[in-house]
């Protein structure tokens, strides 16, 4: 059975409390668990949407990067460019926002290239997929540290370890086959026929004139398309994601793939527990007060413990939907529904 090692937050921490607790947390899973660290272990966050106020800040990580460096070990900050639009679409407006966010601590690496082209295919034998599509900087780390903001998400119902790995470390393209069944299209009378969307278009799939398309035998759906386009004239087919679904089974998958080979480190956030997730760029009040910080070795015992947490200091099920996703990556082997809680 997993351990799940947890620390509670007083009431009045402060950010100070907070990083001595994941540092406090993370050396004692890595002690207990006898774990051996790579050379380089990147840290794998979320930076946080322009506008978002309650996105975990940088600072929660500092003891985690001393106790990094105290043992000589290289890192950075890793991410992925996101599907839609806002300040985090490419590489440039993502390193923007991270430093205005204050991730300034580490390099940044933004794993899928300038604008979500670059990925590996990462063969799996799911339901759902065959292939995922991964960004390629994860390629090179055996390990990670994946630190995920616990609250959430409109879509998943929660957002965890779990999506960290699905979401988090997919290229655009596996975004989208994540998010939807369709592939991108063009509203034509949005278009200003920039040209961009056709220049990063490897397959020519973009065809612009009075009416702009996309064709969809050409298209392999790597949705760099959608990040370069400053009119807002290239969309996804969300009606066709709502009606074809199966949203927790593919993100289980592509946590599953995410995950493959590696010997990563998890530490969940029970902070800021938001309804809405970090990249909705907006203002959000947290639901309850925070909790505490958990750090395991299995991403489906942290997000369980995570969610047993919450329900307990609720007295009910705050984010009910979206639990099955556990029960699928369950099945897929990744890790433990049940697990044993160890408070420190
Ligand atoms: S990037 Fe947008 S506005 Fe420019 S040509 Fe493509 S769809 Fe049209
Ligand atoms: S049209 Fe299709 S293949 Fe071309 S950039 Fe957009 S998503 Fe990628």
């Amino acid at each position: 059975m997993a351990k799940v090692f947890y620390q509670a937050l007083s009431k009045d921490y402060s950010v100070e409390d907070a990083s001595g607790m994941a540092q406090k947390l993370f050396e004692t899973l890595v002690s207990e668990e006898k774990i051996s660290l790579a050379a380089k272990v990147p840290l794998k966050v979320h930076f946080g949407e322009a506008g978002n106020t309650t996105f975990l800040k940088s600072e929660n990580y500092l003891g985690i990067i001393d106790s990094l460096k105290s043992r000589d070990i290289d890192s950075c900050f890793i991410e992925t460019n996101v599907l839609y639009g806002g300040k985090r679409n490419n590489r440039t407006n993502h390193l923007l926002t991270a430093a205005e966010h204050g991730f300034t601590q580490l390099p940044i690496e933004i794993a899928d290239g300038e604008v979500g082209q670059e990925y590996q295919e990462v063969k799996i034998d799911g339901r759902q997929f065959k292939s995922c599509l991964i960004a390629s900087g994860f390629r090179q780390y055996d390990q990670m540290i994946v630190l995920a903001h616990f609250k959430g998400h409109m879509l998943a119902g929660f957002g965890g370890a779990v999506k960290q790995l699905a979401m988090g470390c997919a290229s655009r393209g596996g975004k989208m086959a994540q998010h939807q069944s369709a592939k991108p299209f063009i509203v034509p009378f949005l278009c200003r026929k920039c040209g961009a969307c056709k220049r990063v278009c490897a397959v020519d799939a973009i065809k612009l004139g009075w009416w702009s398309k996309i064709d969809h035998k050409k298209c392999v759906g790597c949705a760099a398309c959608t990040g370069v386009c400053k009119f807002h004239a290239i969309h996804t087919n969300y009606l066709r994601f709502l009606m074809l679904g199966n949203f927790s089974e593919k993100l289980a998958e592509y946590s599953y793939a995410a995950q493959l080979g590696k010997k990563n480190i998890y530490l969940n956030f029970a902070m800021n527990i938001t309804s809405g997730c970090d990249c909705e760029g907006r203002k959000m009040t947290p639901l309850m007060p925070d909790l505490g910080i958990f750090a395991s070795t299995d991403p489906i015992a942290i997000d369980q413990a995570c969610l047993d947490m919450i329900d307990k200091a609720a007295g009910k099920k705050v984010f009910s939907k979206g639990r099955e996703t556990l029960e699928f990556a369950e099945k897929l082997g990744m890790g433990n529904r049940t697990y044993d809680l160890v408070t420190i």
